[in-house]
């Protein structure tokens, strides 16, 4: 071990190996350490895209960024998909893309990405500290002296990539964060992203069952966002791609009583399970249905559209029973008819961190220079991945973000 590092990294995750690769190249390695709470380093990262970790996107555009515009701006126009490609192809990663445009490793497998890294480091001879849980960061003469409750590392610089609230079961917290808080630091405040989401209407029936839709998240009677994907169903939430990409806002809503920061008094989501047909073109149908199964049950209506159980869910959200199908009135039929193009679900608050893919909130512009990541306040403390109030949509976004930040932060170390 050293008596003085030139960088220590506090947190082994994706932003925090991507600045230690580049630290130790540019440095030698051994004048690098990572310092990380947990037995291993990589832990989320192996978690990510269902275990084959997507990693960057060919559509590497702002819009898909959501946080402190500055910050976005700075990182995503200077690490391009080129630079994450670059980065990728030095550490002898090899990618590819699928027809969406999301980048994968070639392997497919998370595992690889993270093997990679590691290799990378123990050849560059970066020591990896493992069950070091940085509790104090105390200013020194010739830089900071970092403290776990059994050790102190000292280093020059040190490039804080502790992440975020997120997904906690897999080492996720904000102490991070408290230690920068403790020395003067701010954030905005932490809401979870990318998330299931709870809602007040329990369908045990619909359990496990997928369907194809738009979802769309209504705040006070006005459209906020839409976004058209597979939606999953369980018996108490919502989840699937599309409900992910509008959790942001429904647990902004839930955690603060804002929607994009203006106070709200409802939000619900509404899901048209069949954009492709109009409500009248729909209503139609439902009248040849109710012919054609005349004697059945009413629930059976939509069953030639949906999966069955689909079908029963809405007409008894329309509070229909006991009815067969031939008996339904006419102004039932335009009900049934209108619950499939809004199928409407009122979000609760749960432990939505627990099953959130990132955080929402963080250090933004006001605390850091967005050139070169470091702090205003503490000299030579740089900051990068989700402990910035920077998330990304679904498709690779964070993960690019996340390793885009930490090789920024590292160029800019004198
Ligand atoms: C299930 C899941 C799937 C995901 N899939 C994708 C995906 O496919 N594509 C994508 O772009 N994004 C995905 N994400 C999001 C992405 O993983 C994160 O945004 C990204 O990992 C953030 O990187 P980071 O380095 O900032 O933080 P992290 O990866 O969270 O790493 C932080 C590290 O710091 C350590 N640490 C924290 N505090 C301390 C401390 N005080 N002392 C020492 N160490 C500390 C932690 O143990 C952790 O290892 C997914 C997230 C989850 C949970």
């Amino acid at each position: 071990m050293k008596d003085i590092y030139k960088v220590a990294i506090i947190g082994g995750g994706a932003g925090g190996l991507a600045a230690a690769i580049r630290c130790a190249s540019r440095f030698g390695g051994k004048n690098v350490i990572i310092l990380e709470k947990q037995n291993r380093t990589g832990r989320k990262l192996l978690a990510t895209g269902n275990g084959r970790c997507n990693i960057s996107n060919t559509d590497m555009d702002m819009v898909h960024y959501h946080g402190d515009k500055r910050i976005i701006s700075s990182v995503i126009g200077r690490f391009s998909v080129k630079s994450i490609r670059k980065f990728c192809s030095e550490i002898g990663l090899l990618l590819r893309e699928d027809e969406a445009g999301r980048i994968y490793p070639y392997s497919n497998q998370a595992a690889t990405v993270l093997d990679c890294m590691r290799t990378q480091l123990s050849v560059l001879g970066t020591e990896e500290k493992c069950d070091f849980f940085t509790k104090k960061i105390k200013k020194t003469g010739f830089g900071y002296e970092i403290s776990s409750p059994e050790n102190v590392i000292k280093a020059e610089n040190i490039i804080m990539a502790s992440g975020s609230k997120a997904s906690p079961a897999l080492g996720s917290d904000d102490s991070g964060l408290m230690l920068l808080r403790e020395n003067g630091i701010k954030h905005t405040p932490l809401f979870p992203a990318l998330s299931p989401v709870e809602t007040k209407e329990k369908y045990k029936s619909l359990k496990g069952i997928r369907a194809k839709g738009i979802a769309e998240i209504v705040a006070d009677g006005y459209t906020v966002k839409k976004e058209k994907g597979e939606i999953q169903f369980s018996d108490k939430a919502l989840s699937g791609i599309c409900v992910f990409q509008c959790s942001r806002i429904v647990n902004e809503y839930l955690y603060y009583g804002t929607v994009l920061g203006n106070k709200t008094r409802k939000i619900e989501i509404a899901i048209d399970l069949m954009p492709d047909y109009s409500a009248a073109g729909l209503e139609r149908y439902l009248r040849s249905c109710k012919k054609r199964f005349s004697d059945k049950p009413a629930g059976m209506i939509l069953s030639g559209a949906l999966h069955k159980r689909l079908s029963e869910a809405i007409v008894e959200s329309q509070t229909i029973y006991k009815k067969n199908c031939i008996e339904l009135e006419e102004k039932e039929i335009q009900q049934i008819a209108c619950a499939v193009k809004c199928f409407t679900f009122t979000p609760v608050k749960s432990d939505q961190f627990s099953n959130a893919q990132v955080c929402a909130g963080g250090i933004g512009s006001d605390e850091i220079n967005t050139d070169t990541m470091m702090l205003k306040k503490l000299p030579n403390i740089y900051v990068c991945g989700e402990i910035l109030n920077v998330d990304g949509d679904c498709g690779g976004y964070n993960l690019h973000f996340a390793i885009g930040s930490g090789i920024i932060a590292s160029d800019n170390i004198k």
